[in-house]
Order: structure tokens, then C-alpha cells, then sequence
């Protein structure tokens, strides 16, 4: 089974990248190339029944799979990038970290109004990344139809905060 394998391949490193935090590190993952086919397929398999005419990954680990899952939903893939990082003319949308803040940005044309829109990233935590990529879908006049994360660190409820913007968000494992 997917999740088992992912857990099983994920490494947990403690104290990174502060105190108290313990990290789910992914590279390990990225070193198995059959398991990241059976991840890529897995992801494209829970979105069957929604259309998406866009991914949008977010940097940098959402870009990973994201491209994958892209490709082989055979959609365009957009990157939604920190702020700077991006050379065309872009929007932004700040959110709040535990400590300051960050910003995404997305260029202007990278949607179409009334696209339906993937947002793809590694993990979900508290949901704040994903929220303010959602912002950056909607100020563009699109629409999230979906998340997708390899892992959700389900108790920290950033589901609950993603429902306003799509009902349907899914991951491999929890
Ligand atoms: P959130 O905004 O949901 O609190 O945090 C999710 C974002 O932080 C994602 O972009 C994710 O890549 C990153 N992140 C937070 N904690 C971890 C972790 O333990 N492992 C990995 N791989 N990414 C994390």
C-alpha cells in the first residue's frame, strides 16, 4: 500500500529546522525512482472524478511532483514561486508564519478566469501556504478545484481551512 511505503521511506529529523519541530524529509522518497511513479500515479488516480485544467505547485517541494502529476494528467503546470523568484510581471499574496511572514507570487497569466485549478504541494501543515496560493488562484478569477499532498499532518487541522476554497482535498498519507 502507498501510504505504508511513504512512511516507511520518509525520514523524521528532529530539531530541524528549529527546536522542537520534527521534519518530514522527503529526499528520501526522490531516491527511489519506482515509488515515485507509483506516487505520481497514485496522486493522478484520487483526482479522477474532478476536472483539472491546471497544476499549480508550490515552491519548492510542490514543483517535485507536481510536474509528474502535471504530465501525467496531461495539463499545463504552473509554479507558484516566493516572492522575488518569478521574471514576469506577477501578483502577490502575503501570509502569516509562526514567526513574520512570507510571500507567494504567481505570474499574471498563469491562469485563465474560470480555470479549475490543482494546488499541489509536499505536506500540509497548519494549511496557511495553501491558503494564500488559493488567493493567488481566486484574484486571477479561477477556481481551486482541488489539493493534493503527498502527506497532511492531520492534527493540525489545516483542512478545515481549505474547505472555503475547494471541498476536495486529498493525500497519500497522514
Ligand atoms: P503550512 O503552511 O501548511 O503550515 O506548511 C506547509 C508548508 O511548509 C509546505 O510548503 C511544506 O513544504 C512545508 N513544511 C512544513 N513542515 C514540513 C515538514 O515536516 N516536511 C516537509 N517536507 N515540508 C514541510
Amino acid at each position: 500500500m502507498i501510504e505504508a511505503k511513504i512512511k516507511q521511506t520518509l525520514r523524521d529529523v528532529a530539531d530541524f529546522p528549529k527546536p522542537g519541530i520534527i521534519f518530514k524529509d522527503i529526499t528520501p522518497v526522490l531516491h527511489d525512482p519506482i515509488l515515485c511513479a507509483e506516487i505520481t500515479q497514485a496522486l493522478a488516480l484520487q483526482l479522477a472524478d474532478i476536472k483539472i485544467d491546471v497544476v499549480a505547485g508550490i515552491e519548492s517541494r510542490g514543483f517535485l511532483f507536481g510536474l509528474a502529476l502535471a504530465q501525467e494528467l496531461k495539463v499545463p503546470f504552473v509554479p507558484i514561486r516566493k516572492a522575488g523568484k518569478l521574471p514576469y510581471k506577477t501578483i502577490q499574496q502575503s501570509y502569516d508564519l509562526e514567526y513574520g511572514s512570507a510571500t507567494l507570487e504567481v505570474h499574471e497569466d498563469a491562469f485563465k478566469p474560470g480555470q479549475n485549478v490543482l494546488i499541489h504541494d509536499d505536506l500540509l501543515a497548519t494549511g496557511g501556504t495553501v491558503v494564500a496560493a488559493s488567493k493567488l488562484v481566486n484574484l486571477l478569477q479561477a477556481n481551486v478545484a482541488a489539493y493534493s499532498f503527498l502527506i497532511s499532518l492531520d492534527f493540525l487541522n489545516g483542512r478545515d481551512r481549505l474547505t472555503s476554497f475547494s471541498p476536495n482535498t486529498f493525500s497519500l498519507a497522514k
